[in-house]
């Protein structure tokens, strides 16, 4: 197999792309250790479309987040966001990490990163 085709292949590009769109979990602020984004994060519709522009805020996603089970729910055009909990494997503090991320076919483009304290999101647990 040449070089190039193995690059290409859409599993690569994929794979690429996922890691290039995940945003690392935090630092915890006591122990400098890198929490760990745990398994099944938590999906929500947002009530913007395309580059729809807001400031990401915990009142704005307490306020305008909207449950959802999968992304074949999420309408053509229509934003929406995954909730990471992120846990420090040392001493188990928590935060919390949201992903809005526009969908276009099956590519995610991922539009806001921002991480927030467990107590201020906690309603959408
Ligand atoms: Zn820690």
């Amino acid at each position: 197999m040449k070089k190039n085709s193995f690059l290409n292949s859409p599993s690569i590009m994929k794979l690429a792309l996922q890691y290039k769109l995940a945003g690392k979990p935090p630092k915890c602020a006591l122990c400098r250790s890198r929490m760990e984004k745990q398994d099944r994060p938590l999906l929500f519709l947002l009530p913007l479309y395309h580059d729809d522009e807001y400031i990401p805020s915990a009142a704005y996603y307490n306020r305008h987040c909207t449950p959802i089970e999968d992304v074949s729910q999420i309408p053509t055009g229509r934003r929406a966001c995954r909730l990471w909990v992120c846990v420090c494997p040392s001493c188990g503090r928590r935060k919390i990490a949201v992903e809005d991320f526009l969908r276009v076919r099956d590519v995610e483009l991922s539009e806001k990163y921002t991480i927030y304290e467990e107590a201020e999101l906690s309603s959408l647990l």
